[in-house]
């Protein structure tokens, strides 16, 4: 423990988007423990703090002011300058979808709240001590393919040297197998190589997507400048003779080898991004309690159908669903139990449609779904089977057994009215079974 408190004192934490209240008891805990501590209330701050320190850990608020924690640790780990900083998050739901996000974009760990101050220490300590950050950075692989055993045994001894890892295949017809399995970042290419040669092996080696991120140092022993250029038309990155001076091998592996690791930065930013981006976009057309699309969508969705159905000359029919007195049922049993109860029916929708059809929270207790290519009779049935579904429901909730039904209203559209007659027509179908009992489907007129 002694030990481990002195290590502590080099460690720089930042805690971000935590808010003064939150922010004071974990400073404190951990402080008292060792750390170095340094906070930053909201992800502004927070970002200026990691562009102006390098800190060993980032700790994010699930809650942060601006955003959600999830999304400002994305933006950290998309960011050159703090790509490889560890982050772990503090949570307050046990969401799996926001863990298994997290693990994705590289989140080394989830500390639960409510937690007492012994358990963060402890949750803290075991990020640094079990080896999960402070990983030591690759060491850069290198491949020769070379027939001589004198030169691969120079390459051996010059590169472990310099603390590369190093291997070496004399046999150019083994060489692309050994690459797959050791992936190196760089290749040293003998150019005369019997069986086949080194331009031939490169231009391979570069057809593949697999490997033709691989960078390729030629390497002859002809000085003629054909040779030069046929390297770098092949794919080659560089070119050396034989024999080779040891500091210019080295300087132009080094040059390479830090491009490289630049490109794949910039591709593995670029593709975080493209998530992030693809997750933000299907955030926008999602309801968040649901998990079905929300009502700019329906609208979006319903217009572009409507104009597939004119064009295919096909049926479309609207179906529109709202709970029965659920002004009751939250007075009853309290908005929280509403809200499984929401989330139940959206479950029982999402079941029920099908792979062309769009199910929509349309309101507050309302919900719709498009669907292309049906009769109005059809669209009855599948309502009527949805009805039922819902009727039979028995949601669980504590020590209750909750339970609700739904009015449905179905119009068929006739190729001419606008969208918004259209959900009026279905609405007005819809008042027609609330009108008529509650619990039951009616088509529009
Ligand atoms: P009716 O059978 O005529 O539809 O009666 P109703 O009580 O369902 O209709 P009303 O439109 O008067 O009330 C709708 C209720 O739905 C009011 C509101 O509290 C509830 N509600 C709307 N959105 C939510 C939500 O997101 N969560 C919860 N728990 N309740 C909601
Ligand atoms: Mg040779
Ligand atoms: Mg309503
Ligand atoms: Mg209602």
């Amino acid at each position: 423990m002694i030990e481990r408190r002195g290590k502590k004192r080099h460690r720089s934490i930042l805690l971000a988007g935590f808010g003064q209240d939150k922010i004071h008891p974990l400073k404190n805990a951990l402080e008292a423990s060792g750390y170095k501590i340094s906070g930053a209330v909201n992800s502004r701050d927070a970002l200026k703090a990691v562009s102006e320190t390098n800190f060993d850990l980032v700790i994010v608020d699930e809650e942060t002011p601006e955003m959600p924690g999830i999304s400002f640790a994305a933006m950290l780990k998309a960011t050159q300058a703090t790509r490889n900083t560890p982050i772990a998050i503090v949570s307050y739901s046990y969401s799996e979808k926001i863990r298994e996000d997290g693990f994705k974009i590289g989140i080394i760990g989830f500390l639960h709240s409510p937690f007492t101050e012994g358990e963060a220490v402890d949750f803290v300590d075991s990020l640094f001590f079990s080896g999960k950050i402070n990983q030591s950075p690759e060491i850069p692989r290198i491949l020769a393919v070379e027939d001589s055993l004198l030169i691969c045994k120079m390459y051996k001894v010059i590169l472990a040297k310099h603390g590369y890892d190093i291997r070496v295949e004399q046999d150019p017809l083994k060489a692309e197998e050994v690459i797959k399995e050791y992936n190196p970042h760089l290749i040293l290419m003998d150019a005369n190589m019997p069986g086949m040669d080194g331009f031939e092996l490169t231009r391979r080696i570069k057809a593949d997507k697999k490997t033709e991120n691989i960078r390729v140092i030629m390497v002859t022993g002809d000085t003629k400048k054909q040779s030069a250029v046929k390297a770098l038309d092949y794919g080659a990155v560089d070119f050396l003779t034989k024999p080779f001076d040891e500091d210019g091998l080295l300087a132009r592996m080094r040059a390479h080898l830090n491009n490289k690791r630049l490109f794949d930065d910039l591709t593995r930013a670029y593709h975080e991004l493209r998530s992030l981006n693809d997750r933000l976009e299907l955030l926008s057309i999602t309801d968040g309690l649901t998990g079905l699309f929300n009502h700019r969508y329906f609208h979006e969705e319903l217009n572009l159908e409507m104009e597939r159905a004119l064009s295919a000359k096909k049926p479309l029919s609207l179906t529109l669903f709202d709970i029965d007195h659920f002004k009751k049922f939250n007075d009853t049993h309290g908005h929280k139990a509403g809200d499984a109860v929401l989330q139940a029916v959206g479950d029982a929708i999402k079941k029920s449609v099908g792979d062309d059809e769009t199910a929509a929270r349309y309101g507050g207790e309302e919900f719709a779904i498009i669907m292309p290519g049906v009769q109005v009779g059809k669209a009855m049935e599948s309502a009527e089977r949805l009805r039922r579904a819902i009727e039979v429901t028995e949601l669980p909730y504590g020590d209750m057994i909750l339970k609700v039904t739904v009015s449905i209203g179905v119009a068929m559209w006739d190729g001419k009215l606008s969208d918004h007659r259209l959900i009026e027509l279905a609405d007005k179908a819809l008042y027609e079974s609330k009108k008529g009992g509650r619990n039951r489907v009616t088509a529009a007129a």
